[in-house]
């Protein structure tokens, strides 16, 4: 079960205009050999730029 859901928003840094929050586009459940996490691709607001960005879930 995730934490994220697409459309909410991030606190995250845009590689190419710096702006501070991104919003969650899709939201990829992944099994990362023996740890599971989250792939959020997001995609900032003021550029357009697309990045993803991998959180880890706490047990
Ligand atoms: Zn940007």
């Amino acid at each position: 079960m995730s934490q994220y859901q697409v459309g909410e928003w991030i606190q995250k840094r845009c590689r190419k205009c710096f702006h501070n929050e991104s919003q969650i586009i899709k939201v990829d459940e992944k099994d990362l050999n023996e740890k599971t996490g989250t792939l959020l691709w997001c995609q900032c607001p003021e550029c357009g730029l697309n990045d993803h960005e991998l959180t880890p879930v706490e047990a």
